[in-house]
């Protein structure tokens, strides 16, 4: 079916990506009358998100995808992470036995836009490019030709780049975080069957998960100061490969030179406003952080069944807000204490392994934030505060060897100046309750500043100064 001027729609969805494709399956189950534009179908054959926590698979399985019996997809039952000392790997499985999801990209949107656009209700539209969006008008081009419809409410579907953020007047403007490079391994088994791996050590974290029996994938984060196309493949060989685990090291530096990969951009855009209740913004279009964490997806999904299931704009950005907030704070903390290279970052990091070695409690804490489960912002300010008080106790144990004394007394300041800010952003945080645009952007970055790298935007007031460039605005 196409979509033309006359005809009249509950809600047009710009972009037919996992997020809007769910999200007009999930409106159409309601049902609404939808209109889903797609831009580019063959676009999903790029390297992202492939993994999906617990709560997102169960979203899948709800709505009818059965995504888990197709090929190139397995279950995801947790991470394992192997610390940069060689020590024993830690395994983190989810909590209760919960199973996430791991699956081909191109293929979770392809069963979900062949869903939404056999389902009844929705005119799913391919190679139709939204040009500009008002607040009931869509104007796209498709088959050579202009065209408009109308909607009652407009969703941005339409990932980093959006378009309807755009009409908003909000900033696209791409903060890059880092790159990552994606090898696909045939013929190649992972230790930990079903885990996905983290691996530290080299000059950024490696994931490597497994996709279908005897296909595994191998994403390396290179920081942007490290990045170059020049002799690439040397610097991933000698820099990367030799932490792999499990003998994968040869595999990889084959793969590599094959021309197995694929590349990806990691920007961040920390969610300040889900847009206006005629134009609302859902998945990246409303924020995105490094994948490290794997929560793009997730909170996306999120998104789309809450729009779905709500008439009151206000509850739909309050319960986002709620939920995305500790996901999101993990993503860009986490990332940032995984790839920091300054001294009192490896001491957090070797904090949270102890933590996640001796202490279940912890351990599960971590685990239920990681799959978006526990979303208590009290309780993840006090696994960061006990995270840095067993930094802070490491260090100075070790003060009292012989010339550790300096080294001790730099790394507690800095992690004092990480706890005053914690602190600040949690109180801040119960006055921005259901506060959105400015109020939450003052938190969020607050917060941010607990973690070592801080975001780039500015927040007014005194504040220690940024000493890192990793996130770069403009680029
Ligand atoms: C390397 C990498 C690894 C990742 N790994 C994970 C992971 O393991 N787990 C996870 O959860 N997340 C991961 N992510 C993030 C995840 O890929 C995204 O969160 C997810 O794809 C967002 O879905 P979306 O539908 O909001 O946006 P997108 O996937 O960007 O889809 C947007 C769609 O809108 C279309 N579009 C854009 N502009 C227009 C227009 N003007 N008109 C019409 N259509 C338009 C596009 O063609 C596209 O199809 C990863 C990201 C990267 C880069």
């Amino acid at each position: 079916m196409s979509a033309t001027a006359s005809q009249h729609y509950d809600i047009a969805i710009v972009g037919a990506g996992p997020v809007g494709s769910l999200c007009a399956l999930a409106h159409a189950r309601n049902g609404a009358r939808v209109a889903l534009l797609e831009a580019n179908p063959k676009g999903s054959g790029r390297l992202a998100g492939e993994w999906l926590h617990p709560s997102a698979a169960r979203v899948l399985r709800d709505i009818g995808i059965d995504a888990d019996q197709r090929p190139r997809s397995k279950p995801g039952k947790g991470f394992v992470v192997f610390p940069e000392d060689g020590s024993e790997p830690i395994l983190l499985p989810y909590p209760d036995g919960s199973r996430g999801l791991v699956c081909d990209h191109a293929l979770l949107v392809s069963s979900l836009r062949d869903a939404a656009g056999n389902a009844a209700g929705v005119d799913f539209v391919p190679y139709a490019r939204v040009k500009a969006v008002d607040d009931e008008r869509v104007f796209f081009s498709a088959n050579g030709a202009e065209r408009s419809l109308v909607a009652g409410r407009i969703v941005g579907a339409d990932g980093r780049a959006s378009i309807v953020r755009r009409s908003l007047g909000l900033s696209t403007e791409p903060m890059l975080c880092s790159r990552m490079l994606g090898v696909t391994i045939r013929g190649a088994k992972l230790p930990f069957e079903s885990y996905g791996h983290v691996v530290l050590g080299g000059p950024g974290p490696i994931f490597v998960y497994g996709l279908a029996d005897g296909c595994i994938r191998v994403i390396v984060d290179i920081p942007p100061d490290l990045w170059k196309s020049k002799g690439r493949n040397g610097f991933l060989s000698e820099s990367f490969a030799r932490f792999l685990p499990g003998g994968l090291e040869r595999v990889f530096i084959e793969a590599l030179q094959a021309g197995q990969f694929q590349m990806a951009a990691n920007q961040l855009r920390p969610r300040i406003t889900y847009g206006s209740p005629r134009r609302v913004l859902i998945g990246d279009a409303a924020g995105h952080y490094h994948p490290m964490t794997a929560v793009g997806m997730t909170l996306g999904f999120g998104d789309a069944v809450a729009l779905a299931g709500t008439t009151d704009f206000r509850d739909f950005v309050a319960e986002r807000f709620r939920a995305s907030r500790v996901p999101e704070l993990l993503a860009i903390g986490l990332y940032e204490v995984f790839a920091d290279r300054r001294t009192e970052a490896a001491a957090l990091r070797f904090a949270i392994y102890r933590g996640w070695r001796t202490n279940p409690t912890y351990r599960n804490r971590t685990t239920r934030i990681l799959a978006c489960e526990d979303l208590s912002v009290t309780g993840m300010s006090l696994a960061i505060c006990r995270t840095v008080a067993w930094a802070v106790a490491g260090e100075i144990s070790q003060s009292f060897r012989p010339f550790s004394l300096r080294r001790a007394r730099t790394v507690c300041h800095a992690l004092a100046i990480r706890l005053w800010w914690l602190l600040r952003g949690v109180r801040q945080l119960q006055k921005a309750r259901r506060g959105e645009g400015k109020e939450h952007e003052r938190t969020r970055d607050i917060l941010a500043r607990t973690f070592p790298h801080s975001m780039s935007s500015g927040a007014s007031g005194s504040h220690p100064p940024h000493r890192s460039t990793r996130c770069k605005s403009g680029i």
